[in-house]
């Protein structure tokens, strides 16, 4: 149908109510959906953080920080996805030699909505008060990345919103890889939390980095002639901050700095929102899980603060209520900010 496919390319919500209106009502069923969708196309859709947005409306807002603040920021496809959809990154940036970089990432897993809006919150407040910002954020390099996962995001929009994966195939059906599992190199040991069998939820896929999506990060990173001090990757809906390692009971190199870091950050979340964050080794306060972005950031790509936040919420699960996300989005902030600081003051083992 014409009018699905223009909804499709254009990452708008709907719901296919019937799919064949021939033999019935068509007239008043078309209308209906025809008026509804015309409404939603014309409707100049702003970014705020009351809403959760469909892909189109992220990267249209992320062009319009690069129109409205060229000399920080600027927009960069950083690959293609299996359907070939850009991803997207905004660098926000103040191009002072010596800056390290921040990695920003949302949206890994589908479903996880609340992720990208945390990271085009933070990229929004980065590019409107860079000038009035501490020194700790000016001296960074931002990488953001709101939907690392955009096939999987556009299709929560459109068809099934409990989706995790990515949409790769697997003997030509289309099964998807858990994005989150498919970072090397611990994937080759079989061990948990990273499955071989394609339907399952945890997929790992068929080799490390197999995927664009992954691929895409990894090169990213490690053509960048700037150091990253920062890896910051946004899930849901465990409020916790987790750091490597994930695959294996052992503690990194750098537990105790990366502890305080996490504490760093959960103080400033608290004393934002009275929000609780649990804080830890990802092993200990969530499970094992092999393949993980954050293992890899730290353990190959030697990025010394590398979590994993998990934000709201233990309630909603997914499904946070959309009156929480600009609280949420606050609260995230201030612990960035506070992490960023913090940073600057700390040394760790696992530097290149
Ligand atoms: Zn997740």
């Amino acid at each position: 149908m014409q009018l699905e496919k223009l909804l499709r390319d254009r990452d708008i919500a709907f719901v296919v109510t019937t799919a064949d209106t021939g033999s019935m009502g068509a007239p008043r069923l078309g209308k209906n959906l025809v008026t509804r969708s015309i409404k939603q196309m014309n409707k100049d859709q702003v970014m705020d953080w009351h809403n959760f947005y469909p892909l189109h409306v992220i990267y249209s807002f992320l062009s319009s920080l690069e129109q409205q603040y060229p000399s920080r920021c600027t927009v960069h496809c950083i690959g293609y996805t299996v359907e070939g959809r850009e991803i997207k990154m905004l660098k926000i940036s103040s191009s002072h030699a010596g800056n390290s970089g921040a990695w920003l990432d949302g949206a890994i897993h589908a479903r996880e909505w609340i992720s990208a809006a945390v990271v085009t919150y933070i990229a929004h407040h980065l590019a409107t008060h860079f000038d009035a910002l501490p020194e700790s954020v000016t001296n960074k390099d931002w990488y953001l990345v709101p939907v690392l996962n955009p096939d999987g995001y556009v299709h929560t929009h459109v068809n099934d919103r409990m989706w995790r994966k990515n949409r790769a195939r697997h003997d030509n059906k289309i099964v998807g890889v858990d994005l989150n599992r498919n970072f090397g190199p611990s994937i080759n040991s079989r061990g948990e939390g990273a499955s071989v069998d394609p339907n399952h939820l945890n997929y790992r896929g068929p080799a490390p980095f197999s995927e664009p999506e992954t691929a895409a990060l990894r090169d990213t990173i490690l053509n960048s002639v700037v150091p990253f001090k920062l890896f910051l990757t946004f899930h849901a809906f465990s409020e916790a901050i987790a750091f490597p390692w994930g695959a294996t009971h052992e503690p990194c190199p750098d537990y105790v700095p990366l502890l305080e870091g996490a504490t760093v950050m959960a103080k400033a979340i608290e004393q934002t929102s009275g929000r609780l964050y649990k804080v830890g080794a990802f092993k200990d306060i969530m499970y094992r899980a092999e393949g993980t972005s954050i293992d890899w950031s730290y353990g190959t790509a030697f990025i010394p603060f590398s979590y994993l936040i998990e934000l709201r919420s233990k309630q909603h699960k997914f499904l946070l209520p959309n009156d929480e996300i600009e609280e949420t989005c606050k609260e995230i902030l201030s612990g960035v900010l506070a992490l960023a600081e913090h940073v600057d003051k700390q040394t760790c083992v696992n530097l290149k």
